[in-house]
């Protein structure tokens, strides 16, 4: 079986829609034909300030999300990135690799550097993508599930997956993104230029799996659309509308072409108050189900200290192939 690999940061509480749709979703699928392994990025979390207990909560909150979204742990090994310390340790060898300007071109960076303040960004947030790396290439993965906006940190991952290889011999599988383009990029509800983000998004615009229900109906049916009435397929010049019909198709199978013709005479009105009822039907088992898992923390931290244990087997033995290849002498 080829090799699957992603991550997702427990920072904001909520995962958001776009999280759901752009990457969980596929983690879910490629259960059924990778060897899947999905981690929540604490490592990457502590880039930006966090709050200790918040974090302690927010990173079960996030396992128990993944959960309910159906990871299943029997079929995917799912785990948090600080209990496995090869992630730091190759994550220090890729620094190594990495040209200071290669580093300084990553748009993440520059785009959350400024948005945190210039001069208050870490190193640690400068170098996040070479973590990135070392969290992908220390599972041999060969697709990395994520949105549009983490396709350059794979792309910089091939790169030193073969300067590596190429350096000190065969050592990591190159792997390729896995991107489903309908949903690689979901957009904000209240402004459809930009891509739904828990740290850019505007409140009324981002779509939160753990709202009320009620919220979700809200801003779906508030959704920004534009002056025209017909309900076409149309991302450069209707957004908003195509943006409300890639939720809706990729939620219930339906196709574009299906809700077009549905829609055929109808509002934008009749659009939204059915897609809020999908949404409400999407999000209340999600929300039933998380709480299921926060209730028992000791089945998910076991779940949990499974999942690395099966994890740390495969990057431990990652890990020394890539220490005996740059000559490191062992230890024994
Ligand atoms: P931030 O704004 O802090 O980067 P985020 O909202 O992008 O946060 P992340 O934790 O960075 O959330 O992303 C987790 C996963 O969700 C990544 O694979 C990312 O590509 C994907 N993703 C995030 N936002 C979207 C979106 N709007 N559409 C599709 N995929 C998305
Ligand atoms: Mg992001």
């Amino acid at each position: 079986r080829p090799r699957a690999l992603s991550g997702i940061q427990p920072t904001a509480g909520s995962f958001h829609l776009g999280n759901y749709l752009g990457a969980i979703r596929q983690y879910v699928a490629l259960q059924e034909t990778h060897d899947a392994f999905y981690m929540v990025v604490d490592l990457h979390a502590i880039t930006v300030p966090q709050d200790p207990a918040e974090l302690r909560a927010n990173t079960r909150l996030a396992a128990a999300q993944l959960l309910a979204a159906g990871l299943d742990p029997e079929r995917c090994t799912l785990f948090v990135q600080s209990h496995v310390p090869e992630h730091a340790q190759l994550g220090w060898v890729m620094n190594c690799l990495t040209g200071f300007g290669e580093a300084s071109r990553m748009t993440q960076f520059k785009d959350k550097s400024a948005r945190h303040g210039a001069d208050r960004a870490t190193v640690g947030l400068f170098t996040y993508p070479i973590l990135q790396v070392a969290d992908i290439l220390l599972y041999q993965a060969d697709a990395v599930p994520v949105g549009e906006d983490q396709r350059q940190h794979v792309e910089l991952t091939r790169d030193l997956a073969e300067r590596f290889n190429g350096r000190f011999g065969e050592t990591f599988t190159v792997p390729a993104p896995y991107i489903v383009k309908e949903v690689a990029k979901i957009y904000d509800l209240q402004d459809p230029s930009i891509k739904m983000s828990k740290s850019a998004s505007t409140p009324k615009g981002l779509v939160n799996l753990l709202d009320e229900p009620k919220t979700t109906a809200k801003k779906v049916k508030s959704a920004v659309t534009d002056t025209d009435t017909v309900i076409r397929f149309d991302a450069e010049e209707k957004p908003g509308v195509s943006n409300l019909l890639t939720i809706y198709s990729t939620l219930t199978g339906a196709t574009i072409a299906d809700l077009e013709q549905k829609y055929e005479g109808k509002g934008y009105g009749a659009l939204k108050t059915d897609l809020a009822e999908v949404m409400v039907d999407f999000v209340t088992p999600f929300r039933v189900r998380t709480q299921e898992y926060l209730d028992d923390t000791e089945t998910l931290d076991s779940i949990l200290a499974k999942g690395a244990e099966k994890a740390r087997a495969v990057a431990a033995e990652t890990l020394a192939d890539a220490y005996d290849k740059l000559g490191f002498v062992p230890a024994k």
